[in-house]
Formats: structure tokens, sequence, C-alpha cells
């Protein structure tokens, strides 16, 4: 069905203390295919017990991985990055089948998943101290860096591959240990890196991952002492619920919570380079990525000929199953994904916006959504305070910089943010006026390993990616040498 070359990337079981698991046997989780809701295995759901088993593995092995020299540690993440480009077609085939995503941006995705163990990988090996001069001529001060201890990392469906090397290829550079809980609509993609780290020289304990119940492994990770950090990428609501609960053991945290990215055309814009940006960042995995540009904000001059060109794009993109030749966009992941996107469209032509493209189902199947582009979109429709996380690109007209300002800001999200202009005055002047983690300044596609990637505001903090990705995921320890003769 898959038609894996390795049949044996494709597991299902969850990972445990470095042993290949089926849980207690009797409760299992299905995996569905979302582009025709197809049955494509199961995944046994963890006891409490079980996760308990898996932090003092993780515990056990931490105790030994920390020693290891930033050499070693890279060289292991290096394999591991050769193993997933040399079985990169099997990678992008289970993704594909569990999220729905074009084939073609599973291969990317494998690219940019692997990306992160190469540069940590690298990185492993530049965890520089400091020194700083004393204030007393008796006394030395040192800060030397080690690892935060054991981690729990929770991640998306988004990016089954991606979101999972982004935290746990820094964790394992800076020496940490982790528990990975997957999320439960995509396990199988981290399973599948799960057997290529095994292979790569991992050693037993560093890496677990953990399938079951969110709420029951959640609560088991949360409520340990030994945990001492959780790596969450999710919803703003289901973060703010985990930090509280965290306090409890005051663990280090990093939150990459929901977006609703602004996308500003000033009049003087390049107009090919703002519709391809929008394209890009609108459309890519059919809308559902939290960087995905949430509300268009264009200039009066230039309004009329920007909602054409993209309308006309939007139009010839192709709908299907992500393994058909051509796709461009897949199906939604679920049913509850599909309901929300036919909500905010409907509200929003309620209340006035008008449909340029789509605003309806899509004939591929029950969870496809035609393309659609919105025009005349104002705060009185909940499409602009809501992550649409789906196909849908709503516009509003703006006439002057202060109130595109004005309109971006507004909104309790700070991650990503796009403008485009020609204009190097005002290039400077928005980039600092506007309230976000990242700015992608004439350019839709902002995430690389190399840059930190991180929002403000509610949606959440911590940096993933570049050299300070790995500062999450080590504590700075400062050394005061006294009574120097
Ligand atoms: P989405 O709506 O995009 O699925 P969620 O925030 O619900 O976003 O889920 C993101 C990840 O958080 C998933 O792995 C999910 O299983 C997990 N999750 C959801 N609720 C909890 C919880 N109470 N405890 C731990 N993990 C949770």
């Amino acid at each position: 069905m898959l038609n894996l070359q390795r049949t044996d990337l494709f597991r299902e079981a969850a990972y445990v203390g470095g042993e290949w698991s089926a849980g207690s046997g009797d409760s299992w989780q299905t995996i569905h295919n979302p582009a025709d809701g197809e049955r494509l295995g199961r995944v046994p759901c963890l006891t409490r017990a079980q996760v308990a088993d898996a932090i003092r593995a993780a515990d056990k092995a931490f105790a030994e991985y920390r020693q290891w020299t930033g050499k070693a540690k890279a060289a292991v993440l290096q394999r591991w990055a050769a193993l997933m480009q040399e079985h990169k077609a099997d990678l992008a085939r289970i993704m594909t089948a569990e999220q729905g995503k074009p084939y073609a941006e599973a291969m990317g995705e494998i690219d940019y998943a692997s990306s992160f163990l190469e540069w940590f990988g690298e990185e492993a090996k530049r965890i520089y101290g400091e020194t700083i001069p004393a204030p007393r001529g008796t006394q030395r001060i040192t800060v030397i860096r080690q690892p935060v201890g054991v981690c729990a990392a929770i991640t998306p469906w988004n990016f089954p591959s991606g979101m999972v090397t982004r935290k746990v290829a820094p964790a394992l550079a800076a020496g940490c240990t982790v528990l990975l809980k997957p999320a439960p609509q995509t396990p199988f993609s981290a399973l599948a890196l799960c057997v290529l780290a095994e292979e790569a020289g991992l050693p037993k304990g560093a890496l677990s991952i953990l399938t079951g119940n969110a709420e029951d492994i959640g609560a088991e990770l949360i409520e340990s002492e030994t945990v001492r950090k959780l790596s969450f990428t999710g919803s703003t609501a289901v973060g703010k619920k985990l930090m509280a609960a965290c306090a409890g053991t005051m663990k280090k945290l990093s939150l990459e919570l929901g977006g609703n990215a602004p996308f500003i055309v000033f009049d003087d814009a390049n107009l090919d380079a703002a519709v391809q940006g929008a394209l890009a960042s609108k459309f890519r995995n059919g809308g559902q990525t939290c960087v995905c540009a949430n509300r268009f904000f264009v200039q009066a001059g230039i309004y009329d000929s920007f909602v054409e060109r993209l309308t006309k794009a939007v139009i010839s993109m192709r709908v299907g199953r992500g393994t058909d030749h051509g796709v461009t966009l897949g199906p939604l992941i679920d049913d509850a994904a599909f309901r929300k996107v036919e909500r905010l469209v409907d509200d929003a032509r309620a209340k006035g916006a008008q449909v340029r493209a789509g605003g309806q189902p899509h004939s591929a199947g029950p969870r496809f959504y035609t393309p659609t582009v919105l025009t005349e979109v104002d705060y009185s429709m909940s499409i602009m305070h809501e992550e649409i996380f789906g196909p849908v690109a709503a516009i509003t007209r703006f006439t002057d910089e202060a109130e595109a300002i004005t309109l971006a800001n507004t909104t309790r999200y700070g991650l990503a943010a796009y403008f485009y202009t020609s204009d190097l005055n005002r290039s400077i002047r928005v980039t600092e006026a506007l309230d976000y983690g990242i700015v992608g300044l004439n350019e839709g596609a902002i995430s690389t390993e190399v840059a930190p990637f991180g929002g403000i505001k509610e949606s959440g903090f911590g940096k993933e990616g570049s050299r300070h990705g790995i500062d999450e995921y080590s504590e700075r320890k400062y050394v005061c040498v006294g009574n120097v003769s």
C-alpha cells in the first residue's frame, strides 16, 4: 500500500527506552489517511506506568550521554541526517499517507527535517562557555554550559518530521535525552525517524517515542521531577494549559504556539514577487502552518491588480491526493479542520466578504476544500481573529502605512509577519513596528535551520533553529574561583 523500499521503517509500535513496544497490547490508536479515510495502521496507547519507565530509561541514559564529546554527538546526528537522505522517498511516502501533503512538499520537509540534524550536529562542537574579568584580583570567573537534563517534546501533525528534529536535534546536541510525544494523527513519521536514529548509533534511552493518549502521557511527563524541560509546538490553548501545569515542577519551557500572520502589500511592491510570496506563505501545506499568512492587507492603489493576479494563480492550483502527479494542494488533516474552514468562510461571506475563488468544498473528497480568495474582509469576521489553518486568503484594503501597522498588530499573536515594499526607509520603519518574532520582508518562505524561529505575545517564547536553538537545552553555570594567589 505504501510501496516502501524499506518496509521496516513503518512501525506500529512505540519506542520506549531503546525497545519497540506494543504497550499493554490491548489499547491502540488507529491512524487514517486524510485523503480517503483509509486505515493506515495503529500505534499502542502506552499506560502511565510505561511512560514512567521511559522517563527512567531517559534519566539513566542521560547520566552517560551527557559525558559524550561534541564530536561523538555530531557523528551520530550527521549519520542520522545521511540516513534520512538515503531513505528520503520512503519517509516522504509515509508522511504523505498520514498527513496528506503533496509528495513534493513531503520530500521538501525531509530535507528541512534532516537539516536540523546536520546543523545541530555541527553546533554540538560549539557549546562555548565564557570567561569574565573578575572584580577582585583574587577571583576568576568562568561560565560553563551544561545540558538541561531529560527533556519532553510534544509535536503537532502539520510537519510530522520537521517538528521532531527541530526539537530532538538541539536537545541531543546539547547532551540531553528526549521523550517525544508525536501528534496522534501522524506518529509514523516520528517512528520511522527513530528507526534511523537507532541505526545511526543513538544510545538506548536517549530518545523514546511515546504514543497514546495525549492527556495521560502529558500528565506523566509534566508531573515528573526528572523531566526538566518541555518543548511544545501546538495550539495556544493547550500551550497555556501545559505552561500552567509545568509550574508545579518549574520546568524550563519552549512554546511555539498559534499565529495570525499579516501579509502586507504596499503600493510600491514588486507585484510578481508579492503574488509568489503570497502563494508560498498561504497555500503551502494546504494553509496548515503556524506561519501561514492569515490576513492579507493590500494598499488601495495595488489592490485590484493584486487580487486579480492572486485569484488567477489560486484558481489554477491542482487539488487532490498528495501522491497524484502535479498536485499542489492536499486534503485538510481531519473533519474538524474541514468544518472550521467552512465555518470561517461562511461567517465572512454572511458578513459581507466577496468570494473571488473557491468558497466551497472540493469534489476530491470529504476533507478537501477548494482554494479560496475572499476580499472586503474586516474585523467583524471571525476569520481575522482565528487561525484559519486552511487554503483561504482573506484580503482587506488599507490606505496608508500607519493604518497597515495598526491592522497588522491588532491580534494577540506574534509569530510571523510578511510585507512587500521597494522603499528602503519604509522597510526599516515597518520591520521595527511589527510586533512579531519573525519578519519576511519581500519574502514569503522564512523557515530555515540557520535562523531563530519563534514568536512573541501569545505565540509563545523560545527559539528553534540557529545557534540560539541550543540555548533552550543548555544551562549556563557560573563558577567563581576565589583566593587565587
Ligand atoms: P492541534 O489543534 O493543531 O492538533 P494541539 O495543541 O491540540 O494542536 O496539539 C498539539 C500537540 O499537543 C499534539 O501532539 C497533541 O496530542 C498534544 N496535546 C494536546 N492536548 C494535550 C495535553 N493536554 N497534554 C499533552 N499534550 C497534548
